[in-house]
């Protein structure tokens, strides 16, 4: 009897998974309670339900050999509820310490990385003792506007984000919030941002992506790249980068794909925030590296050696392709059919709106400069 891989969570990252483990001869299994979630129409099996039906869970853990997850916000409590019948991967602590900015934050500063300076918002107390905060090197300094609130769980693509431009308006915009725990960031200015993507297997071994240079818009990822020639300076940043990836992981004993991402501001390494899964940032590995970041996570799910990371073209370019994509009607996607160089990967959600990601084209070539101008150039090509 073959063996089922299940994930928690059906979106477009699931569907990856899903793929990846069909392809390696395994069975699928996903819980969403959206019936429609990309995930759940390739998969075995779908169950639709809450991600803490008690029901759904047991029937899951029946099924499965292994659960993984496909977003950082599944319950922390069903991971613990799936743990003593299934091996449960990354485990519930990693997936914890993920889904809460200030966790991720202090366990950052445990390890000795450092973070954009940041304090904790949870109570009306906290309003006055940010507001009051004197200058010092090393914490956020209340009157360099603007500052950045994020709410402590559950934001993606800046959702959950607002900026401060007055002290006067942290308890309007925090209310805005519900008065949820927060983070109030100091906004740096910011030279670059990247990513390092890596896997770590059950006996520890750890495999690294090229990293990845990222932009993005309003808080979402626009493009990402990667490359295997480098400058020096960015070279001494990917290196260091990706020693605070490792050190990440092997502190967390975790186990399956991890995204770090980085800011590098005025000179200094900052880690932004890590995610417990597969990335966005890492779509170009399933057109142009050895071994995608999917099929990673389907080997350390099954205990299996890791695959080869190395990039198979010198240079990589991913766009995505957000709803806005679609305004004045389905995209002219022959053009980028037509195009040798390029991928184009469509998630299959019906509804294309203003900010959600429905796809991305990744171009792959022997220059970076080259590859990027020709992502975009795509991109815009095929609005119609
Ligand atoms: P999300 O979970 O939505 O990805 P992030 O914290 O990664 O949230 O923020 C999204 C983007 O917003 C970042 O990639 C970066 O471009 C910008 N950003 C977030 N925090 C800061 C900051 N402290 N200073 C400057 N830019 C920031
Ligand atoms: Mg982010």
């Amino acid at each position: 009897m073959s063996v089922t891989l299940g994930v928690l969570g059906g979106g477009q990252l699931g569907n990856y998974f899903v793929l990846a483990a069909k392809n390696m001869g395994y069975r699928t299994a996903v819980l969403d309670p959206d019936p429609y979630a990309p995930a759940g129409v390739n998969a075995d099996s779908h169950f639709i339900a809450p991600f803490d039906d008690m029901q759904a869970l047991t029937e899951l853990a029946s099924l499965c050999t292994a659960v993984t997850v496909e977003f950082e916000n599944p319950p922390v409590s069903s991971l613990d509820f799936l743990a003593p019948f299934v091996e449960v991967h990354p485990s519930s602590s990693c997936v914890a310490i993920a889904q809460n900015r200030k966790d991720e934050k202090i366990f950052c500063e445990s390890i000795g990385l450092s973070v954009a300076p940041y304090e904790v918002l949870e109570t009306q107390k906290d309003i006055e003792r940010i507001s009051r905060l004197g200058v010092t090197r090393t914490h956020l300094d209340p009157r360099r506007m603007p500052l950045l609130m994020k709410t402590s769980r559950l934001g993606y693509d800046g959702k959950g984000q607002q900026r401060i431009h007055s002290l006067t308006d942290i308890a309007t915009l925090w209310s805005n919030v519900e008065n949820v725990p927060c983070v109030v960031e100091q906004v740096l200015p910011l030279d670059a941002e990247f990513s390092i993507v890596l896997a770590r297997s059950r006996t520890g071994e750890v495999a690294v992506f090229a990293p990845t240079h990222n932009v993005h818009i309003d808080g979402i990822l626009d493009v990402s790249t990667a490359t295997t020639h480098h400058t020096s300076i960015e070279t001494e940043f990917f290196r260091t980068g990706e020693q605070a990836a490792i050190r990440i992981a092997h502190e967390l004993h975790y186990v399956g794909v991890l995204a770090v991402e980085f800011f590098i501001s005025g000179n200094k390494l900052f880690v932004n925030e890590i995610a417990p899964r597969p990335h966005n940032s890492g779509h170009w590995t399933i057109d142009a590296a050895i071994t995608s970041q999917f099929e990673q996570q389907v080997r350390t799910l099954a205990g299996l050696p890791l695959g080869e990371t190395t990039m198979t073209h010198h240079a990589v370019a991913m766009v995505n392709l957000l709803g806005d994509v679609w305004k004045n009607g389905t995209p002219n996607f022959q053009i980028a059919l037509e195009d040798t160089a390029a991928h184009l990967h469509l998630y299959g959600k019906s509804e294309a709106t203003s900010r959600r990601k429905m796809g991305h084209i990744t171009v792959t070539g022997n220059d970076l400069p080259s590859v990027v101008r020709h992502a975009i150039d795509l991109r815009t090509a095929i609005v119609r």
